[in-house]
């Protein structure tokens, strides 16, 4: 069509996992998202917000999110001026690039990681190149002065749930001509995060959300960690009423009550322990996560197969399109009780 630009026109859009409507009647170990309800002060939050008739909800939030940076500064040690809210991580990943990469100019990341960084540099007509992994989870070739405009780290990874040494890390800030965006999606479930690294390199920004730890999926609440200059940039660049009312009073709230997250997180993890012990016991592979699900292989390595006799149970797992990762599948945490019957149906299926 004549009035698009050509690139938008040409380009396929990002497909996100599959939401049935009748998500009750599935078991859905999919898109990661927390078994758990979100912390009862949030809801408790949004219902003090919305009060008897809604009025609060007749003036514009407040832009700059400000009371957000300041409870999550004090929670990650960071000032107030290192971190901006955002409308889900994905908001902040997409102005990361709008501020950074402009037409042309290269943007990298691992493949396989989230390929939703793709889509938003081919948005921007910035040029994407990926690198793969070694056999070792060590990313192929990555060029001793990387001079791309930035790149993504997913860490932990997904699909497939290890995360990058620190030291590791390290080193690649060190070679990076531009960003290193640390996505931190899944470090609430992992023994370490990159944080330290924001304050010791300037090229350093870590991105986190609160749709899998905070089970807030459905509020749409991420952030970002940087220099303030970088932080300021987004700042011209985002939506300037990006967070609503309610999602800030509950980010507020989930931030707040710590001892609920943790309770949470730590019944993830071990699950995810428990489960992948068991699904080693039967012959399967499973790559060891740090995150909030996993990705395992059957013997036969037919990971359709296994996926299909799954679904067929109202069992919803992640069979990946990518045909280096048609061997196994990516299947998030549920609770106990979910991941029970999830592997009583594995060991039928074999
Ligand atoms: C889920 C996910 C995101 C998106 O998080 P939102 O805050 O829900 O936008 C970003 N990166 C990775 C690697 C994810 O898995």
């Amino acid at each position: 069509m004549k009035y698009l630009r050509p690139a938008i026109a040409a380009m396929d859009g990002y497909i996100p996992g599959f939401q049935p409507s009748d998500v009750s009647t599935w078991i859905k170990l999919n898109t990661n998202e927390n078994p758990y309800p979100p912390s009862p002060k949030v809801v408790e939050a949004i219902l003090a917000e919305l009060g008897k008739d809604g009025a609060s909800l007749r003036t514009y939030p407040s832009a700059s999110s400000q009371k957000l940076r300041e409870v999550a500064g004090a929670l990650y040690g960071f000032d107030p001026s290192w971190i901006i809210m955002a409308n889900g991580s994905d908001e902040v990943l997409n102005n990361l690039i709008r501020a950074c990469a402009g037409q042309g100019q290269d943007i990298g990341y691992v493949h396989p990681s989230y390929s939703y960084y793709a889509t938003l540099a081919e948005i921007q007509g910035a040029v994407v190149c990926t690198y793969g992994l070694t056999d070792l989870f060590r990313i192929e070739a990555f060029p001793e002065h990387y001079n791309g405009k930035v790149f993504f780290l997913t860490s932990p990874n997904s699909p497939l749930g290890f995360a990058f040494p620190l030291q590791y890390i390290e080193e690649l800030a060190q070679n990076c001509g531009g960003l290193l965006v640390i996505d931190e999606a899944y470090a609430d479930f992992a023994d370490n995060n990159a944080l330290e690294l924001v304050k010791k390199y300037e090229n350093v920004v870590v991105t986190r959300t609160l749709s899998k730890s905070y089970a807030l999926a459905g509020m749409r609440l991420g952030f970002a960690i940087a220099r303030p200059e970088i932080i300021l940039a987004l700042d011209k660049i985002r939506d300037h009423y990006n967070l609503d009312r309610l999602a800030q009073v509950a980010c507020v709230a989930a931030l707040e009550d710590q001892d609920y997250f943790r309770e949470s997180c730590r019944k993830i993890i071990e699950t995810r322990e428990w489960f992948t012990a068991e699904l080693l016991s039967i012959g399967y592979r499973v790559v060891p996560s740090q995150a909030n699900f996993i990705f395992a292989s059957p013997s036969d390595k037919n990971g359709k197969r296994v996926y299909d006799a799954l679904f067929d149970r109202k069992i919803l797992v992640r069979l990946l399109s990518d045909p280096l990762l048609a061997h196994g599948l990516r299947i998030s945490i549920g609770t106990r009780e979910e991941m029970e019957s999830t592997f009583a149906a594995i060991r039928e299926i074999g």
